[in-house]
């Protein structure tokens, strides 16, 4: 008797060499070999008689092998031909090539044949089909409806096939071994199939709808192991003590009193919600979503407040170097009135004596590595943008987050459809800005074909000469900094020749060091720099708010996600015009350009976002290896009804 957990040199006929292969699609045991479902099926229609045959599409017939043999060409090619026969009548069939088919399809045999007749022949005759030896009812080759596996070099899908099938078939008890997850009640409520009937259904079903219904079961599976997870993590938190803070009316009010503008309804509701996690006894673990330019910042500022009051630290981490002097330099003047001790932390800054002193730490992920000579009693932890954080920068946050437990907020500007946000953040309360402060006007975008290129450089002359910055952004060429630094230096150097040239034009990206960055980026604020040349660093919150010009050259290699992000960076001023030009590659294809024209239509970022989910998947929208993105056989994340359903489900488990 095989288990489940026994090894696949178990399995007769498979041997150390075709163990080996198979361990390349990660198949070491039985099991893992029943888990491996097909990527796709075929339906290859009901049985027909031999007189449906048509030349145009492929049927299906069962028949016996009334006569077949095998006869050389001239050029030494093997022809075997045969006569087959059903109820209906006879027909001849030619194959080329396989002459060891007369070993298994032999006079007298019964086999099923899949294919169409030759256009070419006047008389009726089976141009080569896929054929398959049976016996009675038998089918596993050229059942109507047909598995097709991933495969590697050495295994073939023949058999591969076989062998499922002779687990499935010979070995039915080894089904009864899975464990079964979903007890009887739910089963019936949310209408799924048990898990043997699945995983055997997922191979070959028996009826039309029972492949669905496999894949229905398989697919809630996965969807409602993340959620369990998800609120397992939840629940941990919830029992957790999280840092005490006092939240006094006054000091919202008066902090508002005090700054320049009107904080939006959406900002306010969201300030609000963000006290109320405070409230309680454990720590708050929240996302800030909302789009470029709805003003984050300001959240940030009025929730750190009461925390500092309370005696706590406060952390803001940024993903890059610019971005946190930037929050460093907007928290100094949202909090000019008082004298809380900020820092600076960055890769570059020296440990200074009062490190452990600061009420506030603005940095980058560089706060992480020097966590215990900066934080002594840490309230508050606001990540910015936290999907552009390395894996090992994570584990150094986790790190701190279990020694300290902080209230956390993460805040994001790349918009997440809500099935998404529910399977991917599912353990943390989402707050959504979903407002802009008033007067931004929508930036104008094109399209320019490369023929129009020379054109739009003589437009942006003219802009510059009024006034206007503009941000010039070089192709995502690999995911490799050092590439892309190449392709920036190129574009300055084709900029400074061109008639652009007798502008002021800066190059920056990610290998200038901290203090040449800075002094671009003041040359920028002060206007002396027209024109910037950079690689999409300046994609994540730069925020230099007189630039209204972006061009983004070889735009169709990027998300269309990112090229939100990158043209948020301009139109951030009240009542005033900007534009984003496209650029696409001389070699784009007509798909990309579409991609890029729906693009320039359309300015919510959830829209353009949910355009390339659907098309190019969450790996490719949000980067796989950067954001734990789980790996999916069967489930969609964009499943919402799916989602639900397992989300319920999860809960009522977990609530026993
Ligand atoms: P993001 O959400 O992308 O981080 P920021 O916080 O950088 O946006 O804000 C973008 C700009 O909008 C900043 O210049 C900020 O001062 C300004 N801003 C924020 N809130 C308001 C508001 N309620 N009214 C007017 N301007 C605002
Ligand atoms: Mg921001």
């Amino acid at each position: 008797m095989l288990r489940l957990e026994d090894n696949i040199l178990m399995v007769p006929l498979v041997g150390p060499s075709y163990a080996e292969r198979l361990s390349i699609l990660g198949i070491q045991s039985v099991k893992d070999l029943l888990f491996h479902f097909p990527s796709r099926t075929e339906d290859t229609g009901d049985i027909v008689s031999i007189t449906e045959l048509s030349t145009s599409e492929n049927r299906r017939i069962s028949c016996y092998i009334d006569r077949i043999s095998n006869f050389r060409t001239r050029g030494r090619k093997y022809i075997t031909t045969a006569v087959v026969s059903d109820s209906s009548g006879k027909i001849e069939v030619i194959w080329f090539n396989q002459p060891y088919l007369t070993k298994t399809l032999k006079k007298g045999s019964q086999a099923i044949l899949y294919g169409k007749l030759n256009p070419k022949q006047k008389k009726a005759q089976l141009y080569s089909p896929l054929w398959e030896q049976t016996t009675g009812n038998n089918v596993t080759h050229l059942a109507k409806i047909t598995p097709h596996y991933p495969l590697t070099e050495g295994i073939s899908e023949k058999w591969l096939r076989s062998k499922i099938s002779y687990l499935l078939s010979t070995h039915k008890y080894l089904l009864e071994q899975l464990t079964e997850d979903l007890p009887v009640n739910i089963r019936n409520e949310e209408d799924l199939i048990d898990i043997s009937t699945a995983v055997s259904d997922a191979h070959f079903p028996k009826e039309e709808g029972k492949f669905e219904k496999a894949v229905e079961r398989l697919a809630f599976d996965e969807l409602l192991g993340i959620q369990k997870n998800l609120l397992k993590r939840k629940k941990t938190r919830e029992l957790q003590t999280g840092p005490e803070i006092s939240l006094d009316p006054k000091i919202l009010s008066n902090f508002l009193s005090k700054i320049p503008f009107k904080p939006t309804i959406a900002q306010l509701r969201t300030i609000t919600e963000i006290f109320s996690d405070m409230k309680k006894s454990f720590p708050a673990n929240r996302m800030v979503q909302g789009d470029v330019g709805c003003g984050k910042t300001l959240v940030a500022a009025a929730v750190s407040l009461p925390v500092m009051k309370s005696g706590y630290q406060v952390a803001i981490v940024a993903p890059t170097g610019i971005l946190a002097k930037q929050h460093f330099e907007s928290f100094q003047e949202f909090y000019k009135e008082n004298n809380w001790k900020i820092g600076l932390i960055t890769g570059k800054t020296k440990a200074s004596g009062i490190d452990k002193e600061y009420d506030l730490i603005i940095g980058t992920h560089a706060i992480f590595h020097r966590y215990e000579n900066l934080i002594n009693k840490l309230g508050l932890i606001i990540i910015d943008e936290q999907h552009r954080f390395g894996v090992k920068q994570r584990e150094t946050l986790s790190k701190v987050l279990q020694k300290h437990k902080p209230h956390k907020i993460t805040m994001t500007a790349t918009p997440i459809p809500r099935s998404m946000a529910l399977s991917l953040f599912g353990d943390q309360d989402i707050s959504i800005i979903d407002e802009m402060p008033p007067g931004r006007k929508p930036t104008t975008t094109h399209v320019v074909p490369h023929s129009k290129r020379k054109d739009s450089f003589s437009w942006i002359e003219d802009k510059v000469a009024e006034g206007n910055q503009v941000f010039w952004i070089c192709p995502l060429i690999e995911d490799s900094e050092i590439i892309r630094v190449k392709s920036a230096t190129k574009q300055f150097e084709e900029l400074s020749k061109s008639r652009l040239g007798k502008f002021n034009i800066k190059l920056l990206h990610g290998r200038k060091d901290d203090a040449e960055k800075n002094s671009i980026i003041n040359s920028l604020l002060e206007k002396k720099t027209n024109i910037l040349v950079s690689t999409s660093v300046i994609e994540v919150g730069i925020d230099i708010p007189d630039a209204n010009i972006i061009v983004i050259e070889g735009a169709e290699r990027f998300g269309l996600a990112q090229l939100h992000q990158l043209r948020g960076r301009v139109g951030r001023r009240k009542n005033k015009d900007s534009w984003c030009f496209l650029f696409p590659s001389k070699g784009a294809s007509s798909e990309a350009k579409k991609r890029l024209e729906f693009f320039s239509k359309q300015d919510d970022g959830l829209k353009v976002a949910e355009y390339d989910l659907k098309r190019r998947g969450p790996g490719e929208v949000y980067g796989t290896k950067q954001s734990g993105i789980p790996n999916l056989k069967f489930a969609s994340l964009l499943d919402l009804d799916l989602i639900k359903r397992t989300r319920r489900v999860a809960e009522k488990i977990m609530s026993k």
